[in-house]
């Protein structure tokens, strides 16, 4: 079936990316906090075996990607995900799915990294699925100072400093621009640190340019004022 350059953007803003050969696609699922259990990967497994070429890839976020899935295959492998509790999405310019270093399965960690992803996604990702942002809009949380998460490189990133106290940062990006993010003053509790995303992701929404990311915005508007904003100064 030939598909027109607006269908293709439209699949793509719900996870089912075009191949190169343009025949394809990479079907992105999310998998949430980078935890999966063994009877999801199972189905996963059975999914790539049916539908894709017999396997997948994992993203530098810790979801999936089932490549080399066929148009008229789309709606089966998502009902097939579904079946497993998983789901089709992560892409967009909305709330990414947060990700979290592997925290509780971590010694070093100083609080639960995959609690608090859980949470965000519940808020954030799916509680604003329908919101549209300017772009993408990503968190990224480390369990400790060692910062596997890379959270200089998040929207908005905390990263542990003491038990179950967070430093802040904002307006980091990496890709095509890599914008290295700073940290906003004090330590916060988890719930702080949530609201004062939450907080991050009105002022985006409100002060963004279309196409403009988080990191560029704040660079546009000035560290300053944002972070003013988010401690509610
Ligand atoms: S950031 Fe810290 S807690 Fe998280 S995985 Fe790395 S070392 Fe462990």
């Amino acid at each position: 079936m030939e598909l027109t350059n607006e269908q293709r953007t439209a699949l793509k803003g719900k996870g089912y990316i075009t191949m190169k050969d343009g025949l394809h696609f990479s079907c992105r699922v999310v998998i949430s906090a980078g935890k999966i259990s063994a009877l999801q990967a199972q189905k996963i497994t059975e999914i790539c075996q049916s539908y894709g070429k017999g396997y997948f890839t994992i993203t530098h976020r810790s979801n999936v990607q089932i490549p080399w899935v066929q148009y008229e295959d789309l709606d089966n492998v998502a009902k097939s995900l579904e079946e497993a509790g998983l789901s089709i999405g992560g892409t967009g310019p909305r709330v990414r799915p947060a990700h979290n270093c592997k925290g509780p399965a971590c010694r070093f960690h100083l609080y639960d990294t995959e609690a608090a992803a859980q949470q965000m996604n519940e808020r954030f990702y799916k509680g604003y699925y329908d919101v549209k942002l300017p772009s993408k809009f990503r968190i990224q949380l480390s369990g400790c100072p060692n910062n596997c998460a890379k959270t200089q490189l998040g929207c908005v990133s905390l990263q542990g400093r003491r038990p179950n106290q967070v430093a802040v940062l904002i307006g980091g990006m990496s890709g095509r621009n890599t914008i290295v993010g700073k940290e906003i003053a004090g330590l916060y509790s988890i719930p702080e640190a949530m609201d004062m995303i939450e907080t991050a992701l009105q002022f985006y929404k409100e002060n963004g340019l279309p196409g403009e990311r988080f990191a560029k915005m704040v660079d546009r508007v000035g560290f300053e004022n944002v972070e003013k904003a988010l401690l509610g100064n």
